[in-house]
């Protein structure tokens, strides 16, 4: 081990504390320090490759240092490389805001710009609950969520989220949301069918005894990805959509990790011709290089907040880094790249590759089911296949599998029991071959080794 891995893994350990971690775990291990990215390679500081298998917690679209996203971020930062949104604009925050009304669902026209996909959705939040208030001084101030959702962490995207590992320790200092079931058909006696019906029938006894006083529905289009990346049933967001429009209840879509071409299609609402009233992206909007996260909105909100100033009716909420011009800069160089690259396309094609590839595992013991949409895939491991019956949470199943991967030379992080990849979308064929065979060989060693 170098003497820089030593002082680094020790200052490591002294002074940062990450995210979502046991630092009790993580401190009895050596740490994985990164140096740097190479197209979907990262290297550590002992100069070991690794795949990103996982798009660096699903961000990154065109790989690593990628020469045009470079050169958009030192081209603006010629120029400024910060100003505020506060009462003035700036160039790439404008030309950003066009070219992603361009791209999103019809009828998204107003950009709001802020900087993590948990303060996108506290955006939408609050957006939803002022439109009622401004609009008809309405009782409308709840909100209806899906078991297992996830928003983020803050305190409202908390609210809204449905994963008792994270969620419940803070359950005192939340707002109450509705909750109906997430159609996770893997899980559900009836199948897909019925969980999508019993999803449809919650949200419709929902709507018809108390939409009176609910604000909006906030979902993960298609993809739920944080409670193990769990593929909807056709023509369920549709419905629900449908359904929420018919009792004027707004629909929110968070879009943070289903956005930009994850799915194949731009946008997850695109599958199935969805316009939500509200709809949050971030993550992969800067093609994975800075934060930046939007919340698009329809006229028809934007109009709820156009008034004399005295009525006051004024969207009282901003961050700091509100429209970043670098991050705005590499967010258009990114759009740019999907476009030059046919990447949507691409994404289409490696999708039915990465499925025949990932075919043979499901014959494995282990291999309860495979979900995939696009480039997010899940793989769902089971202790016993004929009756499902999961691995206890201690074995830590998908954090040994997700191990064994490194050890093999690609990187990615479990949810539960599912291993998770969600490659670059830059990845090339070959790239995919050998990422899928990492993924095979440590999930047969882990489960039958
Ligand atoms: C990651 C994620 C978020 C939170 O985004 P941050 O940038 O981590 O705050 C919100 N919603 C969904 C669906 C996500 O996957």
């Amino acid at each position: 081990m170098s003497k820089s891995y030593e002082r680094l893994a020790a200052l490591n350990k002294s002074h940062v504390w990450h995210p979502f971690t046991q630092m009790k775990d993580y401190n009895n291990e050596d740490p994985l320090i990164i140096e740097r990215g190479e197209g979907v390679r990262l290297y550590d500081v002992q100069g070991r490759a690794y795949y990103d298998g996982f798009s660096s917690v699903w961000l990154n679209v065109h790989g690593h240092h990628v020469p045009e996203l470079n050169q958009a971020i030192s081209n603006q930062l010629e120029l400024v490389a910060h100003s505020t949104l506060l009462g003035m604009a700036n160039i790439p925050s404008i030309e950003l805001a066009e070219q992603l009304v361009n791209i999103s669902p019809h009828g998204l026209n107003k950009v709001f710009y802020s900087d993590s996909g948990a303060t996108g959705v506290e955006i939408a939040i609050k957006m939803a609950f002022q439109y009622w208030h401004n609009k008809e001084g309405r009782n409308k101030k709840s909100f209806i969520t899906m078991g297992q959702a996830y928003h983020g962490d803050t305190i409202g995207a908390v609210s809204v989220g449905a994963i008792p590992l994270y969620h419940e320790v803070f359950r005192p200092m939340l707002f109450q949301s509705h909750v109906i079931p997430y159609p996770y058909a893997y899980r559900h006696e009836g199948g897909a069918e019925g969980a999508k019906e019993a999803t449809i029938t919650a949200l419709r006894s929902l709507l018809e005894a108390q939409a009176d006083e609910i604000a909006a529905l906030i979902v993960e289009p298609i993809v739920q990805g944080a409670s193990g990346i769990v593929v909807m049933p056709e023509g369920c967001l549709r419905e629900m959509a449908d359904l929420c429009r018919k009792h004027d209840v707004l629909f929110i879509a968070d879009e943070v990790a289903t956005g930009f071409g994850r799915t194949g299609e731009m946008f997850a609402c695109d599958l199935e011709n969805v316009t939500p009233d509200l709809m949050v992206v971030g993550k992969g909007l800067t093609g994975g290089y800075l934060p930046v996260a939007a919340t698009l909105a329809t006229d028809e909100i934007y109009s709820a907040f156009y008034a004399d100033y005295r009525e006051q009716k004024t969207f009282f909420h901003g961050h700091s880094y509100t429209g970043n011009p670098l991050g705005c800069a590499v967010a258009l160089a990114s759009l740019k790249l999907f476009k030059e690259n046919n990447l949507l396309e691409g994404v289409r094609s490696k999708a039915v590759l990465t499925a025949n590839k990932l075919a043979a595992l499901k014959d494995r013991p282990h291999v309860g089911e495979i979900r995939q949409k696009g480039l997010m895939i899940g793989i769902e491991l089971v202790r016993d296949k004929g009756s499902r019956e999961s691995y206890e949470w201690e074995e830590r199943i998908g954090v040994r599998t997700s191990q064994k991967a490194r050890e093999l030379g690609m990187l990615t992080r479990p949810l539960g029991n599912v291993i998770v990849f969600i490659p670059p979308l830059a990845s090339t064929e070959a790239e995919l071959g050998e990422m899928t065979d990492i993924l095979a060989a440590s999930i047969i060693q882990v489960t039958e080794g």
